[in-house]
Formats: structure tokens, C-alpha cells, sequence
């Protein structure tokens, strides 16, 4: 089964509904209440040999949970409230680890001060899975969607990538404050994380912007980790393609963004890594200036 047409099945079937100002497609959903504000609400699982595996460290496994989650949050400039946590815990488990992914949890919300309001706990012999739902509120200067994106926009991400299979995808810190950040101060089109891989994810602004793209190889943000490890492929491929980045990716406009490039406001690392473009194509420009075509799964090795 594909994921993603499953989701947009899923789309098809889905009624319009009352008070939804986002349903399926964003990082998350955003609901207004009668008396007008605005709530974003993301919900993501983890499983055992997917998203972690048996010898990760329960804390480790709580903190992701609660972390994908407010990557989602952040991906949407939001600000995160509550948290509701269901876990699947297998039979095997003692207290003691349940205890410690629980704690993984409640340190996490105590950084981001973000309240634990309720959850589900339950028993069986699969492995562990965990599904934490966020609430959060609308900052002032509103959500922003993966829609936006302009022609001409500057695209932009923070911090690295590549390092998730050397480790990052289980200590990662949630955007969230860069994002509310960004959005309060800079004309921000657009924003996703990255949590499928930069190519896919640009991919879900482009398609939803309905516009295209250039992005630089040569120009991605590398992982120190991923430099200091050997690898079969170009470091870019890692950075362009593989998922659990879990950093910003945002498009404004080139004005903007030399400004924000050249005074900014945190000290997460900000890389220009090409621009959006009318014609709806999106193209690699290679290390040695060749011209390919980008896909979700990252670029095509010839032009068709
Ligand atoms: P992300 O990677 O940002 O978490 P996903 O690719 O998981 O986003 O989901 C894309 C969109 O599809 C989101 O709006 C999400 O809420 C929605 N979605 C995913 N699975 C389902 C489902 N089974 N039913 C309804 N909506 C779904
Ligand atoms: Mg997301």
C-alpha cells in the first residue's frame, strides 16, 4: 500500500465540514472555534522497527514521539499547547520502561511547555506504538500552510541534513521557536518540515503552491555527522532524499530572505537552497552545473 494514496483517497471520501479552515493535507489540521480562534491539531505514531528500534532508549522513543509532533506544529508557525498520548505498550514491557517513554514524554513538554492532558494506555503482544496528538494556538501572525509559495520566493532551511541514520532522527530538536520566529518577522509564504527527505516534502509545496522549483546540490546544508561518516552515494543525495530531517523548509521572498540571511534572528543555521519558479518543473542544478529533473524520491539520473 501507498501512503500517500491512501491519504488522498482518504481526501476524496472526506466531507466538507463545519469550522475546518485546513483538513488533510497540511502538517496539521486548523479548526476556529465559534468565537473565531484558530487551533492547529497534528497527530503522528511511532513504531517499534520503524521509527525506532528495540534497543533505542525508552526516554529517547517517548521524547520522538512527542518531537515529530511538534515538528508538525512548527511546520504550521504554531504555537503548541497540549498533548494527548495513546501508547500500545508490549506485554513484556516492565513499569519501569513504561515509566521511562512516559518521562521522555513529560521532559520534552516541559521544554516546550506544552501540558500532557490526556492519553490512552494499553497492553498487547506487538511492539511498541505510540501516537501523541498536539493542540496548539494561532501566533499573532497567523499559521502558515504549505500553499503559499510564490514565484520568485528565496527556499530556505534550517540547521542540516542527512544525519538521521547517523542518529539525529532520535534527538532532534523541534523548530518551534525558530518557526514562530520566522513568522512573526519575515514575509513567509510557505513551510513544511522535512520529514519525508527536502525533495518530497519541497514536492508537497509545490504541488499545493502550484508552482516550481530550482534547487543547488551543491548548496544543501550538510549534517556534520553525515561528513564525518563514508558513504556510497554524494553527501547531497543523503541530504536531498533521506527522511527524519525534521528541519524547516520555507520559501519568501529573495528581498526578504537577504535580509534574513544576512542578520539572523537565531542561532539555528539558515542556507539558501534555490528558488521557486513559475513553470510548475522542478529541476536539480548538479555540483558540476547539470540540469535534472528533482523527484519525491530525490532527482531523475537522466532528463526525459
Ligand atoms: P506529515 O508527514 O507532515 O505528518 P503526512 O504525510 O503524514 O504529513 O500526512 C499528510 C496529510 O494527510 C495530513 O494532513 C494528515 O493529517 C493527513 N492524513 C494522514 N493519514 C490520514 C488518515 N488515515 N486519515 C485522514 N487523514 C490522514
Ligand atoms: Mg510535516
Amino acid at each position: 500500500m501507498k501512503e500517500f494514496e491512501h491519504i488522498e483517497w482518504v481526501h476524496q471520501q472526506v466531507k466538507p465540514a463545519r469550522q475546518v479552515d485546513v483538513g488533510i493535507g497540511d502538517d496539521a489540521a486548523i479548526i476556529h472555534t465559534a468565537s473565531g480562534d484558530r487551533l492547529a491539531i497534528a497527530v503522528d505514531t511511532i513504531l517499534e522497527g520503524v521509527h525506532f528500534d528495540a534497543k533505542t532508549p525508552p526516554k529517547l522513543i517517548g521524547r520522538k514521539s512527542l518531537a515529530v509532533n511538534l515538528s508538525d506544529i512548527a511546520a504550521m508557525a504554531g504555537q503548541p499547547m497540549h498533548a494527548v498520548v495513546g501508547i500500545a505498550f508490549n506485554r513484556q514491557a516492565g513499569p519501569q520502561f513504561a515509566r521511562e517513554v512516559q518521562q521522555g514524554i513529560l521532559d520534552l513538554a516541559d521544554e516546550f511547555n506544552v501540558a500532557l492532558i490526556g492519553g490512552d494506555t494499553n497492553v498487547w503482544d506487538q511492539p511498541l506504538a505510540i501516537s501523541v496528538t498536539v493542540i496548539a494556538c494561532e501566533p499573532p501572525s497567523g499559521f502558515v500552510l504549505r500553499s503559499g509559495a510564490q514565484a520568485g520566493d528565496a527556499i530556505l532551511v534550517t540547521g542540516s541534513l542527512g544525519g538521521s541514520l547517523q542518529g539525529k532522527h532520535l534527538d532532534f530538536t523541534p523548530r518551534v521557536s525558530e518557526a514562530l520566529i520566522l513568522a512573526e518577522s519575515y514575509p513567509v509564504h510557505s513551510l513544511i518540515d522535512i520529514s519525508d527527505g527536502l525533495a518530497s516534502d519541497l514536492g508537497h509545496i509545490l504541488r499545493q503552491s502550484d508552482v516550481g522549483a530550482e534547487v543547488q546540490a551543491a548548496s544543501l546544508p550538510i549534517a556534520a555527522c553525515l561528513l564525518e561518516s563514508h558513504t556510497d552515494k554524494p553527501k547531497w543525495e543523503h541530504a536531498l532524499s533521506d527522511g527524519e530531517d525534521f528541519e524547516l523548509l520555507l520559501t519568501l521572498p529573495e528581498s526578504a530572505a537577504e535580509g534574513l540571511l544576512n542578520n539572523p534572528p537565531f542561532s539555528t543555521p539558515l542556507t539558501r537552497v534555490g528558488t521557486i519558479l513559475e513553470d510548475s518543473a522542478a529541476t536539480l542544478i548538479l555540483p558540476d552545473g547539470s540540469r535534472r529533473k528533482l523527484n519525491a524520491d530525490g532527482w531523475e539520473h537522466s532528463f526525459d
